[in-house]
């Protein structure tokens, strides 16, 4: 079972992470870090950073199948929401949004979105019911609101199995305290650390504070649970800020300094919300009073704060510092080429050069290499040092205003300057956004890449769980791709090792059934020392046989007869019963119903290569016989494949055949239906690559070939048994 925790990091989520991993969930993460810490959790899970709005997202879901989505991540703060909107609807509507439709389009079975009680306002009823109105009063509870909408209407567009709950306010370990906490671990840290708690208002106003592992608990049962719609997730205890520094002063045993100043604007006075339908809808009711759960907290608290180390005063990094160097060189730089320049002109006033004009200089090197803003610092310094020499030569700062060449004089370092400057800049943008992108793309395929490796694991995990796996579809599949053969001999031959292995016994055997139905012939058998298992038997003098010959049951030996196989089967062809396979031997503590549903789905496997086989057979005539429309006699390829199928039978399993070259060649074809007739159904006629007529009997030893030999002479077909039978 796979669950994914958005928000998991936080202090809820990781909260509920545990809960499921404790289950035996595998837990998987979505959290952009903003509040969380991947210290939060402590076991084996799948961690992805990212915000629930990014389109990388989707890489998660297509991945994994997730029987439950528990979407906690959001933009917390009520003031955040309030100072900027967009960010909170970014994370709470776009964030959702984007969360339930990966949810539904790749499958999840639950989706629980953590509203709040922020959608009911100022309401002046205690304890608010589901069905009090809507009425949120900042961002954050107007997003919610949305988000429950989003919720409802999901279920009905696309089927999307969606619960919301509307949370009271939560507390319990691992809650941020920087301020932007709940109250409880606001003056949890002050109490612990004797500083001053800062009460808004009177401190009789109320809550109905509820401990994060009864969040946990009912968002667990509701995982699995039918349960849609909205749900208040409460306590229903309404308990003032005076009552919770009560209960803390009483923990840590000192009277704290509490300072009261005026509430904050829109604080609700009294909130508390009904937990009724939820208690009874999930058999759910908190395990926890105030006091239990600040208890809890306090002592997690209070080891975190002896574990944590003594904070240095804050030293400037020197990625700051090394950052700030970076914006004042350029400055730096300007100024001591201006420096440069005007140091020149200094010297070269009243020689020769004194008419050549640096500044020009100045401004281009400084547009190509700072860009625009520092090539305007340069213009500005030009013009001044240009006023300056003009003022030096004895001309006063008014009459120059009348000078056309001045201005001309600024035009020109203006243009230099901008021109220098901005394409420069345009380049340098160009340039940035280049790598920029580039950055982007090598980001999201190092994010790509760590997915696909996972997946990847993950599926030659399960690849090797399938392989290893006792009686798994995928051990079944592999061992009987060894009846994947289009020659009924060597199915039959490949049914024995299959079954052995499967089954896990050494006492197999299979017998092919004649035309009739009358007896069957041993066709193959597992090769054990000390069992001699019948050539032949008669089907009639078998009870268990008739039923198998003509009802097509399993038939098992509930008896215990020792005369009779444990288990036995048809192999059943097109239809026809073509064989039996029996099972002799079993342990005792593997003879149970589902080792006899396993027994009768290996036949089947067994029966359907067959027909396969045979319909094989029967399409490609033509090639394996050498009479095709009577289908005795078989091509020499045809017949030394079974041959083979026999010498690897008698070599595996021990049973004998006897291979007998008749030394008759250009046979007509009466006498070939005069041999055919002698012969037995599990017998084969073949023809040798020298145009020889060859016999094949199954399971026979010499008596059998003397008994076959004295029969056609019977029929005036003599043999020319020049060449040795080969017996095996
Ligand atoms: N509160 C307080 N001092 C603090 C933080 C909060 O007196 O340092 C009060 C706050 O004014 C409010 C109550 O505690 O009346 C609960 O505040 P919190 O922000 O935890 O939850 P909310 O108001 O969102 O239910």
């Amino acid at each position: 079972m796979k669950v994914l925790i958005t928000g998991g990091y936080g202090f809820i989520g990781s909260t509920v992470a545990e809960r499921f991993h404790k289950e035996g969930y595998d837990v998987y993460i979505i959290d952009n870090m903003s509040s969380g810490s991947k210290k939060n959790i402590n076991f084996k899970h799948k961690g992805y950073v990212l915000s629930v709005e990014d389109t990388k997202c989707e890489e998660v879901f297509r991945s994994n199948r997730f029987d439950a989505v528990i979407h906690l991540a959001a933009q917390v703060s009520v003031s955040v929401s309030l100072k900027n909107p967009y960010q909170d609807a970014q994370s709470n509507v776009l964030g959702l949004s984007n969360m339930l439709s990966l949810s539904s389009r790749y499958g999840a079975r639950k989706f629980i979105f953590a509203s709040s009680a922020a959608v009911y306002g100022l309401t002046e009823e205690v304890p608010i019911l589901e069905t009090s109105p809507f009425g949120p009063i900042s961002p954050y509870g107007m997003n919610k609101m949305v988000g429950e909408t989003y919720c409802s209407n999901w279920k009905e567009m696309y089927g999307l199995d969606t619960l919301c709950f509307r949370f009271s306010n939560v507390y319990g370990p691992r809650q941020g305290n920087s301020g932007e906490g709940g109250v409880v671990s606001i003056f949890m840290k002050q109490i612990l650390e004797n500083q001053e708690i800062t009460v808004h208002g009177d401190g009789n106003q109320t809550r109905d504070f509820i401990y994060v592992e009864d969040i946990a608990d009912a968002l667990f049962r509701a995982s699995y649970s039918s349960l849609d719609g909205v749900y208040n997730l409460s306590t229903c205890q309404e308990n003032s800020i005076n009552d919770l520094i009560r209960e803390l002063q009483q923990l840590q045993g000192d009277a704290a300094l509490i300072k009261y100043v005026p509430s904050r604007e829109g604080d609700i006075y009294r909130s508390t919300l009904d937990n009724g339908r939820i208690m009874h809808a999930l058999d759910w009711a908190p395990k926890y009073t105030l006091q239990s759960g600040l208890r809890k907290m306090y002592t997690w608290a209070s080891e975190v704060k002896e574990t944590k180390p003594v904070v240095k005063p804050i030293e400037e990094k020197p990625s700051m510092i090394r950052q700030k160097l970076k914006t004042a060189l350029p400055y730096a730089e300007n100024l001591l080429a201006f420096s440069a320049v005007y140091g020149l002109n200094e010297i070269l006033e009243r020689s020769d050069y004194a008419g050549m004009d640096f500044k020009l200089v100045y401004i281009t090197i400084i547009g190509i290499l700072y860009g625009s803003r520092q090539s305007m610092l340069a213009v500005l310094l030009s013009i001044l040092l240009f006023i300056r020499q003009q003022t030096e030569n004895g001309r006063d700062i008014v009459s120059l205003l009348y000078d056309s060449t001045l201005f001309f004089q600024l035009a020109l370092y203006l243009f230099v300057g901008l021109v220098v400057g901005y394409s420069i800049e345009r380049r340098t943008n160009r340039l940035n956004n280049a790598e920029q992108q580039l950055q982007q793309a090598s980001d999201k395929y190092a994010f790509l890449y760590e997915v696909y490796e996972e997946t990847r694991s993950v599926k030659d995990e399960l690849h090797q769980q399938i392989i290893t796996t006792e009686d798994s579809f995928g051990k079944i599949h592999t061992v009987t791709r060894e009846l994947e053969s289009l020659e009924p001999e060597r199915i039959f031959l490949a049914a024995i090792g299959v079954l052995e292995k499967i089954m896990q016994t050494d006492q197999v055997t299979i017998y092919t059934v004649n035309k009739t139905k009358s007896y069957l012939r041993l066709a193959g058998c597992s090769a054990v020392d000390t069992l001699e298992f019948p050539r032949s038997l008669k089907a009639d003098q078998h009870e268990y046989l008739m039923s198998l010959l003509y009802d097509k049951q399993l038939y098992v030996n509930k008896e215990l007869n020792l005369e009779f196989p444990l288990l036995s089967a048809p192999v059943v062809s097109r239809g026809e019963v073509v064989a039996i396979v029996s099972l002799h031997a079993v342990e005792f503590y593997r003879f149970t119903l589902y080792y006899q549903n396993l027994f009768k789905t290996v036949v089947e496997l067994i029966s359907s290569s067959l027909s396969r086989a045979h319909t094989y057979i029967d399409a490609a005539a033509s090639q394996r016989y050498v009479d095709p429309e009577e289908g005795r006699v078989l091509q020499t390829e045809a017949f030394m494949e079974i041959l083979a199928s026999k010498q690897a039978a008698s070599e595996q399993f021990g049973v004998n055949y006897v291979l007998l070259p008749t030394g008759l060649k250009n046979v007509t074809s009466e006498i070939i239906e005069r041999i055919h007739g002698s012969l037995r159904e599990t017998d084969y006629l073949g023809m040798s690559a020298d145009g020889e007529l060859l016999m094949l009997l199954s399971n026979s030893t010499q008596s059998d070939v003397e008994h076959i030999v004295r029969r056609l002479r019977g029929q005036s077909v003599f043999l020319h048994l020049e060449e040795e039978p080969k017996y095996a």
